[in-house]
């Protein structure tokens, strides 16, 4: 399973039109609160622990305090009969001092925390960032320049000036491992960390398909000419909202050359180095990213030979 993917809550997307039913579900003991503090995401234990680290979902109200008035909560969905929600406390100054959280878990990262919870929980992390980082940036009407309010449970703002609507949006990216024989083709950007290599990948523009966004991509970043392109995997990655759409593309040469104003170098990395890379290692000042990212799957799936 990919991160971010298989997340296990009902969406349970009828109910959020019933404002009764989600104000009893927020009030509701066996309800669960997911506090989000400027987009970190509340884990139960200590922050020095290495095991597994647990989401910390909250009875209601542990948490209300530190929320401001219009503060975003979510209905994240159903676990089982239980609602779960995500509550947006970024107005608090520093919600483990002496708060009603001190002592219970701590805020993190929600890259960090995803790569250090179970895949279910990361998943559940990913839907909570999402969410909550586009009401933070969709306070105003794009048409008019009002102010916005929250509905449908957190899936929907409306203007109340013009009364326009306003939906969570998802941004497409290709992300795509171009291959040639027993070689596949990798990039470093220019603000990766030394070493890293990746698929290369960009946003699909309007009017474009798939297919046309990883061809123009590979051109555009690598000047490589590719032929079939073919669907492997998508990801939802909450950084902020985009879908990677992972795909391979058969390229019909291996001559390369790197776009200087996006990448630092571009390789190809022959079949066997792959294998080794997917394993952790670095060979020739290279490494591949870790299992979080879709690129990991993409250049395993090929360097295992299971695509
Ligand atoms: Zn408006």
């Amino acid at each position: 399973m990919i991160p971010f993917a298989g997340n296990p809550l009902d969406r349970a997307s009828e109910k959020r039109i019933d404002a009764n039913w989600i104000e009893s579900k927020r009030r509701d003991p066996s309800s669960l609160i997911l506090p989000m503090w400027r987009l970190e995401p509340f884990l139960l234990g200590s922050e020095k622990s290495s095991a597994q680290l647990e989401l910390g979902l909250l009875k209601p109200g542990i948490a209300d305090s530190l929320a401001g008035s219009n503060a975003p909560c979510i209905f994240l969905g159903l676990d089982g009969e239980r609602a779960v929600f995500a509550l947006d406390v970024s107005d608090a100054g520093d919600p483990m001092n002496a708060g009603p959280l001190a002592g219970l878990g701590h805020f993190r990262d929600a890259r960090v925390a995803a790569s250090n919870v179970s895949i279910k929980d990361a998943a559940i992390i990913g839907q909570a960032k999402a969410l909550i980082d586009w009401h933070q940036r969709h306070g105003f009407c794009p048409r008019c320049g009002e102010p916005t309010k929250l509905m449908d449970a957190g899936y929907r703002r409306l203007c109340g000036k013009c009364n326009a609507e306003h939906f969570p949006r998802v941004d497409p990216v290709v992300i795509m491992l171009a291959t040639h024989g027993e070689a596949c083709l990798v990039g470093r950007g220019k603000l990766f960390p030394p070493e890293m290599f990746s698929a290369l990948a960009g946003f699909i523009e309007p009017g474009e398909t798939v297919e046309e966004a990883v061809r123009r991509e590979l051109m555009e970043e690598a000047s490589v000419k590719v032929g079939e392109v073919t669907y492997y995997s998508t990801q939802p990655w909450p950084f902020p909202s985009s879908l990677m759409i992972g795909c391979f593309a058969k390229a019909e040469s291996r001559d390369v050359k790197a776009d200087e104003t996006e990448l630092a170098e571009v390789r190809w990395i022959e079949r066997s180095v792959a294998r080794e890379l997917v394993e952790g290692k670095a060979v020739d000042g290279v490494r591949v990213p870790p299992p979080i990212a879709i690129a990991y799957h993409l250049i395993r799936t090929w360097a295992l030979g299971e695509q």
